[in-house]
């Protein structure tokens, strides 16, 4: 992690490097909550970047109409990542999004604790690695899971069952 002034802000922020296949969602609820940025929601970086409301958008998977390339390059910007870095936690053009519910690979998020982009992909009809259907909603009290950007601690926010210990109640394709 290092800490620099960006081009087109006033602000010292703190860079975060993505996951591999991470999604957009997760990333940014990561990057606004790491120490030394602290946006408690995407309306506040949304401001910082001159994007609006756009990245609360964003962070749900709503991308139509789809990002030009003058948003991506503001937020590049601001995550100080180079744009087609970026670009790669969107969608593939053509790509259609499923945007509710959140799912999940528990047995993925076991082996590295975030939120996959195609997980949300909507031909995607489970996990290819672990050949398993996506969980929807706790395993243990049902509740829906909460965007990806909102995932601080991996678990249920509800009755705070761990996503690592869903896996084994994930059903075989
Ligand atoms: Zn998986
Ligand atoms: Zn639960």
């Amino acid at each position: 992690m290092k800490e620099r002034k960006n081009n087109g802000s006033q602000f010292w922020l703190t860079k975060i490097e993505p996951l591999e296949g991470e999604s957009i969602s997760h990333f940014l609820g990561r990057f606004r909550r790491v120490k030394g940025n602290r946006f408690s929601a995407a309306s506040g970086l949304g401001q910082v970047v001159g994007l609006g409301a756009v990245l609360a958008r964003w962070e749900k998977f709503y991308f139509n109409p789809f990002p030009t390339q003058q948003e991506l390059e503001a937020l590049a910007d601001i995550v100080m990542l180079d744009v087609d870095r970026l670009r790669l936690m969107f969608p593939p053009k053509g790509t259609t999004m499923k945007c509710k519910p959140t799912l999940l690979c528990a047995a993925c998020y076991q082996e590295e604790p975030y939120h996959r982009l195609e997980w949300q992909f909507k031909d995607q009809k489970g996990c290819d690695r672990h050949q398993v259907r996506f969980l929807s909603k706790c395993i243990n009290c049902d509740t829906a899971f909460l965007i990806p950007s909102q995932w601080e601690v991996g678990e249920c926010q509800h009755c705070g069952l761990k996503f690592e210990k869903m896996a084994r109640h994930q059903i075989r394709i």
